[in-house]
């Protein structure tokens, strides 16, 4: 049995066509996906209808790919701890909208449910949709503001991240557990094309969140985090969120803070996530006593991550060298990976990450879902072919296979994980 392609009424009804079977695509191409790269959509994952869009699949008659003329094509968003292997199929007409910041999965119905071709990478529960009891997150919240009178900063994550824009890190910090977000700077250095926290007047989307307005102290980022470090289970502190620019750029905010959290506590782990643009940064943040690191790449590649990245005053090779700095100096280091099939499972890019691996001793890749329409991303960074591939799931097979010793995952490892036994010491049920 193989899932049936789904379609919408632009209405957002969505209904199955069993006249045709759903594929997968890849850069700019459809193709038909091995029965074992299916599952069910887990929960938490949503279904979306592709305004003039036409889904592409195969009839189950003549074998043959065709369009699906019954209505719009359907794509799914899957949760965190799931990875894409193929994104949905379909054929965009020339007055198509462009589609917003979410990563668009191959779905389709088979059995009565929903399937997609997913790959669960992350077995931690930090962010898992049934994990979040509304009524405790809205006392947190309130407890956290009238603790925090004062603090901006507690006053952004919760009003706006909390309550506004559900983010997952800052409802754990609401809840006192895992990892607790630490946004700190309304500026960037790198101009990525998919932006999450700003996007240019003229461009014909809008960011998902408004980036941070103002730029915190020392003592509103130890308030708060000392507490958070000293009693949660798991806990993390995490510089660099999805409400702000580059976090690198207030390192001389961020070293003191680390120092001074340090002076309090020597319990769980802090973290930088960020675009790793400045290694000299890097350095003085890990002697400031920095535990991990993740840096965001659409690519092992320099031109790929140029033309997305777009950097002010510095190059691909600064990354990779703050990766190697961090690693040198004994720190956690992650590649915030985001999967694009076609484009990361090319062999260009599959050898490019290995080079990348060797280079910078890495210690974990977190195979994200790259929220980006596929035709806008592409056609942006100037890629009308992707090339030989491999598939997503059988090359991360094969970096497995040939570094045994680097992780998988999707979310930044506690301290705990990372020193203690990394197969049980985490978040899980
Ligand atoms: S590095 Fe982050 S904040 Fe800066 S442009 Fe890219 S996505 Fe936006």
């Amino acid at each position: 049995m193989r899932p049936y392609l789904l379609y919408s009424d632009g209405e957002g009804n969505i209904f199955e066509d069993n006249s045709l079977y759903a594929v997968g695509r890849a850069g700019w191409d459809a193709f038909e996906v091995e029965p074992d790269q299916w599952i069910p959509l887990p929960e938490g994952g949503n279904l979306y209808e592709l305004p003039g869009r036409k889904g592409i699949g195969i009839d189950v008659h003549t074998g043959e790919m065709r369009l699906c003329d019954k209505g719009w094509a359907v794509a799914a968003f899957i949760p965190p701890a799931h990875t894409t292997l193929w994104l949905s199929a379909y054929e965009t007409s020339p007055d198509a909208p462009t589609l917003p910041l979410f990563c668009y999965t191959a779905a389709g119905w088979m059995d009565g449910k929903h399937w997609v071709t997913a790959v669960k990478i992350e077995q931690d529960i930090r962010q898992e949709a049934a994990g979040y009891n509304e009524d405790a997150i809205a006392n947190g919240t309130k407890q956290l503001l009238q603790q925090y009178p004062e603090n901006r900063l507690v006053k952004h994550l919760m009003e706006n991240c909390c309550m506004t824009y559900h983010c997952p890190a800052a409802r754990n910090f609401s809840l006192h557990r895992w990892e607790c977000p630490i946004p700190v700077s309304p500026a960037c250095n790198a101009n990525c094309i998919g932006c999450i926290s700003f996007q240019p007047e003229d461009e014909s989307i809008v960011s998902n969140h408004d980036r941070l307005t103002f730029k915190p102290t020392v003592e509103e980022i130890v308030e708060y985090t000392v507490p958070h470090l000293m009693e949660a289970p798991y806990p993390i502190v995490s510089f660099g969120q999805g409400c702000e620019g580059e976090p690198l750029l207030m390192w001389e905010t961020i070293a003191p803070a680390i120092q001074e959290m340090r002076k309090h506590t020597q319990r769980g782990s802090i973290n930088i996530n960020t675009n790793g643009s400045r290694p000299e940064w890097v350095k003085a943040l890990c002697e400031a006593g920095l535990n991990s690191i993740r840096v965001s790449t659409n690519s092992a590649r320099k031109s790929i991550y140029e033309a997305y990245y777009r950097p002010n005053n510095y190059q691909f090779e600064d990354i990779v060298e703050s990766l190697r700095v961090a690693n040198s100096y004994g720190c956690w280091t992650s590649i915030n990976y985001f999967v694009f099939p076609g484009m990361t499972d090319s062999n260009e890019e599959y050898e490019a990450l290995r080079k990348l691996i060797r280079t910078t001793g890495l210690s974990m890749i977190q195979w994200r879902n790259f929220n980006i329409d596929p035709d806008w991303y592409l056609g942006k960074i100037g890629v009308t072919e992707t090339g030989e591939m491999w598939g997503v799931k059988q090359m991360m097979e094969m970096i497995r296979d040939e570094f045994p010793d680097l992780k998988f995952g999707y979310f930044n490892p506690p301290i705990e994980r990372i020193k203690g036994n990394y197969a049980t010491d985490f978040a899980h049920h």
